[in-house]
């Protein structure tokens, strides 16, 4: 039987071979990371975290770009799985020398890796790595397009705190315009049934917004009391070319999540952000503390995510 996911209709869709986009999972495969990644979450809590789930498989990092957790909690999650990881310092490697990332994909490919997580600054950047090798290729953020684990951790995160997706309002707030992460999360939340509201000044929306399954507003206040989860972006300042806000300090005016703007959320609602923070710009250095943020949480998440990702795609389910 091919492995892959029973829908209600019956008929299975297959796991995909690569996760580049949210959208190569659609709804029943981000269910099934979900559920894979309650299994891991316990893996991670034993005294020795290690499951021999990927012995034998060589989970390779490429990070054209810089990353702290993405690249630790992959790493961790391959790790934990016991497959044998390999990292790419792109500074210390030849393309510094100026080799191309094809030339770099196919020496990669020669030593037999499983699997390449790869982050470039290029969008598309990963399905052409994914056209060019035999290994699963994984989308650690592709430019500004698409961040698909975030989002996979930013939904198992909701779900675990408050059941489902579906129905709730989300506010994803901020520099919308060079996120990948807002990009994935709009797909991902969007697929489980939550209605998303961009909260941005037009300057920090995409400039085509045809298609996007989403309200937009740019009343912060108005917003706020009126979600379940509040999902702060950072803002991108090594993305922006041009100057697209008056002032930052008039930006946090408006679009900051500040102490009295927390208290305006409901009781229960939740707040999130991807990291790195930019504390006393988008989200004032007390509200991360608050018990209504999960800002650590999703980091905790990932690692589980990320498991739940690489055995799915490396093929070692009893499912296969
Ligand atoms: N860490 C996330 C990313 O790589 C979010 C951010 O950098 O703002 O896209």
């Amino acid at each position: 039987m091919t492995a892959g996911y029973s829908g209600t209709s019956g008929e299975r869709r297959p796991v995909p071979r690569h996760l580049l986009s949210v959208a190569d999972l659609g709804q029943e495969g981000i269910q099934e990371v979900m559920a894979l990644a309650d299994s891991f979450a316990e893996v991670s809590e034993r005294s020795i975290p290690r499951v021999p789930a990927l012995r034998g498989k060589t989970v390779m990092s490429l990070f054209y770009e810089d990353s702290t957790r993405t690249r630790l909690s992959f790493e961790a999650a391959a790790k934990r799985l016991s497959a044998d990881t390999l990292t790419f310092t792109v500074s210390a490697s030849s393309v510094s020398k100026g080799e191309c990332l094809r030339d770099t994909a196919e020496t990669i490919s020669a030593m037999g890796v499983d699997a390449v997580v790869i982050r470039h600054a290029s969008a598309g950047a990963p399905w052409q790595v994914a056209s060019w090798v035999d290994a699963c290729v994984i989308n650690a953020g592709d430019g500004w397009h698409e961040h698909p684990t975030q989002a996979l951790l930013d939904c198992y995160t909701i779900r675990s705190r408050m059941g489902s997706l579906h129905g709730l309002r989300i506010a994803i707030v901020g520099d919308v315009k060079h996120s990948r992460v807002a990009r994935s999360d709009v797909l991902a939340f969007t697929m489980l049934g939550a209605e998303v509201t961009l909260v941005a000044p037009p300057t920090l929306l995409p400039p085509n917004l045809s298609g996007w399954p989403v309200r937009v507003s740019s009343d912060l206040d108005a917003v706020l009391g009126n979600c379940g989860v509040v999902y702060m972006l950072r803002m991108q300042a090594e993305r922006q070319t041009e100057a697209l806000l008056p002032s930052l300090r008039e930006y946090t005016a408006r679009f900051g999540l500040t102490r009295a703007r927390a208290d305006l959320l409901a009781d229960d609602a939740l707040v999130m952000h991807p990291g790195p923070m930019n504390r006393g710009v988008e989200i004032a250095a007390d509200v991360a503390e608050l018990p209504c943020s999960v800002i650590t949480r999703q980091v905790a998440n990932g690692v589980a995510v990320r498991m739940a990702v690489l055995f799915l795609l490396l093929g070692a389910s009893p499912r296969g």
